[in-house]
């Protein structure tokens, strides 16, 4: 007899054949699943829910992954670069609102200028925080040098999501170059983690040609990879980018929503400590999409604190929420959704993943 929802999720270890399982239960057995990551979550992580203060300071980027509305082979794309100023300006409002931590993203550049850069930034955040504020960096591929260099310069958690495992669905999704390898994506996942940072790694769900198997190995990759931190969500088809094509090929809005709820779940299941993100691209779907994540394992959120005026530029996908606020009307906005949740906000913490703590405590 097949093992029910009840039998998989008190094993111990769950196999790639459970977690299909799981991704495919619905009705009773997918509130099971969501009442047991909750549980899980409320156990490990207790109930809050952590900021990051967002800024998307540049959509200038020298790669051209098929799915991002900001690759450099898209001509539609009004480019920006925040100043210096405004970037600062932006950690020191997240800082004087208690956010605790800023995660600075933009598309990817190697060149020294902007290595030197954002090593400058660095050191500036940390000093106008009184070395308060956690950063996170989400800045692509760089050598182990790089990586290395902002690290000490302050930064000590890094986003790099692998997109997807599978190695031939992320050829299909990328230019066929050297600056699109799996392999370079994976040796660079592994120089993050040996540089010291909290490693975030993600993929993007319901991608064209992805199955549910490639789903449930994405999750085993992650647990294999032993990662600290994940940001996870939807694929949404954006117009100017070559895989729009497929658009009407993808699974329906609701199933890849569907489907991030129940990856969140099954991570949170899975690896109990680690910090996950609520990504902002579940919310283009669903409006209380990330109160949704946040009830069923995921405790990060990532308030978008770039200013206003640049906020419709940095479009990775269509729908992209928010666009037309300031960071004042997303901090109101936020606490009310979180505390609905039933989710106490961690103000003025770093809230860094338990799981990297629990890893060092052991290693010393
Ligand atoms: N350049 C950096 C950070 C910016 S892109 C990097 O690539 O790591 C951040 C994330 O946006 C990517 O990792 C990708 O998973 C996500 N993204 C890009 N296009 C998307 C789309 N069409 N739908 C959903 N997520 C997308
Ligand atoms: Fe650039 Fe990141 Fe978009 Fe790829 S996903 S094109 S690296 S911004």
């Amino acid at each position: 007899m097949d093992k029910t929802i009840s039998n998989i999720l008190a094993q111990e270890i769950l196999s790639k054949e459970d977690i299909v399982a799981l991704l495919k239960s619905k009705g009773q057995d997918r509130r099971l699943l969501f009442k047991c990551a909750h549980d899980i979550k409320k156990k490990f992580i207790g109930n809050y829910t952590y900021y990051r203060g967002l800024v998307e300071f540049s959509n200038i980027c020298a790669k051209d992954c098929y799915y991002c509305g900001i690759r450099k082979s898209n001509n539609n794309t009004h480019r920006y670069q925040l100043k210096d100023e405004e970037i600062l300006k932006a950690a020191e409002f997240a800082y004087k609102e208690k956010y605790g931590s800023v995660v600075l993203q933009a598309g990817e550049l190697f060149n020294k200028k902007h290595i030197n850069r954002i090593t400058k930034l660095l050191k500036k955040i940390k000093s106008l925080s009184n070395h308060e504020l956690g950063i996170t960096i989400s800045l692509g591929e760089q050598t182990y040098e790089t990586y290395k260099t902002w690290f000490d310069a302050g930064a000590h958690r890094f986003l790099l999501r692998i997109e997807t495992s599978n190695p031939e669905l992320y050829q299909k999704l990328h230019p066929n170059d050297s600056l699109h390898s799996y392999e370079t994506r994976i040796k660079a996942l592994k120089n993050l983690q040996k540089a010291g940072y909290q490693t975030g790694t993600g993929v993007m769900i319901g991608l064209p040609f992805q199955t549910i198997e490639d789903l449930a190995d994405d999750l085993l990759f992650m647990k294999e990879l032993d990662i600290d931190m994940c940001g996870m969500g939807p694929f949404i088809a954006h117009a100017d980018t070559p895989l729009y094509q497929y658009k009407d090929e993808l699974w329906p809005i609701e199933e890849r929503f569907d489907l991030s709820l129940k990856m969140i779940a099954i991570l949170r299941i899975l690896m109990k400590d680690i910090n996950i993100a609520a990504a902002t691209a579940l919310q283009a779907i669903d409006p209380i999409g990330r109160e949704k994540a946040i009830k069923i394992g995921a405790n990060i959120i990532m308030p978008n604190i770039t200013p206003g005026s640049y906020r419709d530029d940095y479009s990775l996908y269509e729908n992209k929420p928010c666009t037309d606020e300031e960071a004042e009307d997303c901090k109101t906005c936020l606490e009310a959704r979180i505390t609905i949740s039933g989710d106490e906000i961690g103000y003025g913490q770093w809230g860094d993943s338990p799981h990297f703590k629990a890893k060092l405590a052991l290693s010393k």
